[in-house]
């Protein structure tokens, strides 16, 4: 077995186990953590069987009342000791980033400082006004409105951004009041789970305050359903998405989605054309496309399309495949052989249906080039279905009309970029375009911990995560009146 992180955290203590109140064996096994490069043993994990989550949300709710009732300065303390651990060991999530998820170093040090910054957006969270003084009723009487924590959170997250998705949701949850069981993705239970755990844990988190229970869709399933669980964060496709709001609707729970995304990068004419296409190729290729704010569709204006495919290409074919770990490498494994298939499919059938390979398109192993697709329609899967690999399909357009109808033409609504010369004109096709997220001259993959990131149509429910919508989120309205001063 491959051993890194040496030291901390201490693998005796965790390997094989879940969290709930202390490292402890569970009722769901163990299960082996594959990295996508090697094809090695990382590390053994244990699962949590639904009798796992069940003990777990018990006592996460008893632990609720104590950290909702803390002073917000004692919770702020927490996640500033966090942030610090997180400083400390920097190095250790680095290196489990890259092995587990299989993206370059630059990947993990990006997940890294986006979790710190999550974290001091949640300390200014914690001690935002959160209440309204209401005319009375009773003449010299109180009403008053404030928000108070949910209870317990169940957050439920895939295997592209295990540290960050985590600590996106967490971070708000725990300052806000509530007490959370998170459910790693089973390909990154270490990065999106064990190292969150003992990073509290090395920040003083009262016992019982978190959970992590690594496992499949049975253990989210009984995450969703728990009745101890007030709320649901969830991040991952839009089928798994469908199936955690059914369950969860059951139990009338709140449900935050962030789901997938089919986004568009459009080019119109007046754009520089070479800072477009980098934004594209990164936008499409940066950790092998598996983003859901990745550019899926790339509309390019007829006039510049043949010279904005070419510089496509050029960035292509200058990246090299292989491990991350490797000194140049730019291009890591996808992570499983579903996801390689997967990818294989989509442009096998797409290219079956007249689309031209101008590189890339054939895989190693799980190690997929970075492919540019042109002469694609709209009824290839190119098109229609969200690839989560690294491959541009790239359409021409005549007309800002043309291109805006193009970007529409999803059930999805997430996120776009829009290029142009002018920031005014592009601003005007960007609000024509129905994504929760759009960004000009820029790239379609960006996040920040101050704003609210979330899609429309089937890319979410119309929830945000980050900024003041993570307030409304992980809190709830309370009314109070009394007949005098209270
Ligand atoms: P996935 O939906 O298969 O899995 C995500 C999580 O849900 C995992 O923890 C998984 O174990 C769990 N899960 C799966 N089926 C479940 C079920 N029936 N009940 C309960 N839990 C279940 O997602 P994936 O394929 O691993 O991740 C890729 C998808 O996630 C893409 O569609 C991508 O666009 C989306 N995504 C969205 C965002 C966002 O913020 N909008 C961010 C990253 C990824």
């Amino acid at each position: 077995m491959a051993v890194i992180g040496e030291g901390w955290p201490d693998r005796a203590e965790w390997a094989g186990r879940i969290f709930s109140a202390g490292w402890r064996e569970s009722d769901g096994g163990t299960r082996p953590v594959i990295e996508p490069a090697t094809g090695d043993t990382l590390a053994d994990v244990g699962i949590a069987s639904p009798t796992d989550v069940a003990r777990a949300g018990v006592r996460a709710a008893a632990a609720a009342g104590e950290w909702a009732a803390a002073a917000p300065s004692d919770r702020v303390a927490v996640l500033l000791r966090a942030s610090g651990v997180l400083r400390d060991r920097s190095d250790t999530f680095r290196e489990w980033i890259v092995r587990e998820s299989a993206g370059v170093p630059a990947k993990g040090d990006y997940e890294i400082a986006a979790a710190l910054a999550q974290l001091a957006h949640a300390v200014g969270l914690a001690s935002l006004p959160r209440g309204e003084v209401l005319a009375p009723q009773t003449p010299g009487g109180t009403s008053l409105a404030w928000r108070v924590p949910l209870g317990v959170v169940g957050v439920i997250n895939p295997w592209n951004a295990p540290l960050l998705f985590a600590v996106r949701a967490l971070a708000p949850a725990l300052a806000l009041g509530n007490t959370v069981l998170l459910k790693p993705d089973p390909l990154t239970p270490v990065s999106g789970g064990v190292l969150v755990a003992r990073l509290f844990e090395d920040a003083g988190l009262p016992d019982g305050v978190l959970h992590v229970l690594p496992g499949g869709a049975d253990t989210g399933q009984a995450v969703a359903a728990d009745p101890h669980v007030a709320m649901i964060a969830f991040t991952g496709s839009t089928a798994a998405g469908r199936a955690v709001a059914r369950v969860a609707g059951e139990g009338l729970k709140r449900v935050l989605l962030e789901l997938g995304g089919k986004n568009s990068l459009v080019v119109l004419e007046d754009a520089d054309v070479e800072a477009a296409a980098l934004a594209g190729a990164v936008s499409t290729f940066g950790y092998q496309g598996q983003a859901c704010v990745a550019a899926g569709r790339h509309l390019v204006h007829t006039d510049l399309v043949e010279a904005y495919t070419d510089a496509l290409v050029r960035h292509a074919l200058a990246m090299r495949v292989g491990d991350p770990r490797e000194e140049g490498v730019g291009i890591g494994p996808v992570i499983s052989v579903g996801q390689a298939t997967r990818v294989e499919r989509i442009v096998d059938e797409s290219v079956a249906a007249g689309a031209r390979v101008l590189t890339g398109g054939r895989r190693e192993g799980l190690f997929y080039p970075p492919t540019v697709l042109d002469r694609v329609d709209r009824a290839m899967p190119a098109y229609t279905e969200e690839i989560f690999g690294p491959v541009a399909p790239v359409l021409p357009f005549r007309s800002e009309a043309e291109a805006v109808e193009i970007a529409n033409d999803t059930a999805y609504g997430l996120a776009a970029a829009v290029h142009s010369g002018s920031v005014p004109r592009a601003t005007a096709v960007a609000g024509q375009l129905r994504t929760g997220m759009v960004h000009i001259n820029d790239v379609c993959a960006k996040d920040a911990a101050n704003a609210p990131f979330g899609g429309m149509g089937v890319s979410g429910n119309g929830s945000r995560i980050g900024g003041t919508a993570s307030l409304e989120q992980f809190t709830q309205w309370r009314w109070m009146t009394a007949p005098g001063p209270s």
